[in-house]
């Protein structure tokens, strides 16, 4: 029994953190060779941090076991959205419900996807709740006007938790258009507002990149250089996923199409087995990037552009093979696993043309060049002689308990749909 027990245990202390996107090897491989994309001036502290950046590079990964909105940032499921805007702050005036509650505690729907329409530089609203409280059919709202309702009252609304505004802020913002509620002129019979977000259910990955790359400068302008370590490593994670098609579908582990393992197959698989022996890593210099925020997007867009690939011929090649052609055990730190057998993952590799090279490849430009970019942003601050800041508390909490939870094989938190 203690000997079943342990084995148990050793068995979750070995599997039981297990990344998709690159997997451990595929992160780590694309930060460290980003490093030797970048200029000189930038060496002192990039080259000699190489191993920092290197081992970093997964720390996103292992978030996901402390925080329960970390999985959202690492994916975007394009497919569920018609059309989506490129900066965040339009894609939540869009995908945010407000809710008024009444004087008889009636909640009723003010804003949502179906009554706001952009037409030019303004919104319209028309709801019911819009001819309750205004006693007009429709309103127009001007965009400046609606971002900076978002700035003051919505920046910190969080994923499955409503987020309780001011009325005053509600009716002040309308105000400014020159509408006034009816019913009691003050307080419009609303008792209460509250949003919910909807931007964020399908995944949040290129408006996460900009967050970050924001972060990224100005940790550069401080000259931080812990701070600048984290988010250079982060930033690389996070890019690097950008690069996987997988990430920007909701069929990503093909779940839909009977192709379960697909995910783990294109970005664990696949580069574990074919890069050290045939990929070509040698990328160039980093270049700069005058519009991070298109960069991103064009990035997952070419990432998308390539997903259906990814499934169809997997399952061309799959039907070539018998089942028991298909997976072969191997040993993984002393346990034996299933995994894709060579002949099966190199006829994939091989009908794939290079596409996972590609990606990798596509990947280390990006960090090293999106490195380089905030690194300009920020004035070229020299990197030689950086003050050493210690990590927040919080930050420090929040490694230490990564770091139990993986030990002790804790499970992630919140979604655990892609990595
Ligand atoms: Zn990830």
């Amino acid at each position: 029994m203690k000997q079943t027990l342990y084995l148990i245990s050793i068995f979750i202390l070995t599997t039981s953190f297990n990344p998709k996107s690159w997997g451990f090897f595929g992160h780590k491989r694309i930060n460290r060779l980003a490093v030797f994309t970048l200029p000189q001036e930038m060496l002192p502290l990039f080259k000699t941090e190489i191993e920092y950046l290197t081992e970093h590079a997964v720390d996103p990964d292992r978030r996901r076991f402390v925080v329960p909105t970390e999985g959202i940032r690492h994916y975007i499921n394009l497919d569920k959205w018609a059309f989506l805007p490129q900066e965040k702050v339009d894609a939540q005036i869009l995908h945010t419900d407000i809710f008024v509650v009444g004087e008889k505690r009636d909640t009723s729907l003010l804003v949502d996807f179906q009554t706001i329409r952009k037409q030019k530089r303004d919104y319209y609203l028309k709801s019911k709740s819009i001819k309750k409280i205004f006693g007009r059919d429709s309103i127009v709202v001007t965009d400046s006007s609606f971002r900076r309702f978002f700035f003051n009252n919505l920046s910190k609304i969080q994923p499955d938790e409503p987020l309780s505004i001011s009325p005053d802020s509600l009716l002040s913002f309308f105000k400014k258009e020159k509408l006034r509620p009816l019913s009691t002129a003050e307080n419009g019979g609303i008792k209460a507002v509250f949003a919910k977000d909807k931007l964020s259910q399908h995944g949040i990955l290129p408006y996460h990149l900009q967050t970050i790359y924001r972060q990224l400068v100005q940790a550069f302008v401080s000259k931080n250089k812990n701070l600048i370590l984290k988010y250079a490593a982060e930033l690389g994670h996070y890019l690097a996923d950008a690069h996987i098609p997988l990430h920007t579908i909701s069929n990503y582990d093909g779940q839909y199409s009977n192709q379960n393992g697909i995910h783990a197959f294109w970005e664990s698989r696949l580069p574990e087995l074919f890069a050290d022996n045939q990929y070509d890593f040698f990328v160039g210099k980093a270049g700069y990037i005058e519009q991070p925020r298109s960069y991103f997007w064009n990035i997952i867009n070419q990432s998308n552009r390539l997903s259906a690939n990814t499934l169809r011929i997997e399952k061309e090649v799959s039907a070539q093979f018998e089942v028991d052609k298909k997976y072969c055990p191997e040993m993984v730190n002393g346990f034996e696993v299933q995994k894709q057998c060579f002949d099966f993952a190199k006829a994939y590799h091989d009908r794939l043309g290079g596409m996972v090279e590609e990606q990798m490849r596509r990947a280390i430009l990006a960090v090293g060049s999106v490195w380089y970019s905030a690194w300009v942003d920020a004035g070229q601050p020299d990197l030689s002689n950086l003050k050493n800041t210690p990590l927040s508390k919080e930050e420090e909490k929040e490694q230490k308990e990564a770091d139990e939870k993986i030990k002790n094989g804790g499970k992630i938190l919140g979604r655990t749909e892609a990595y």
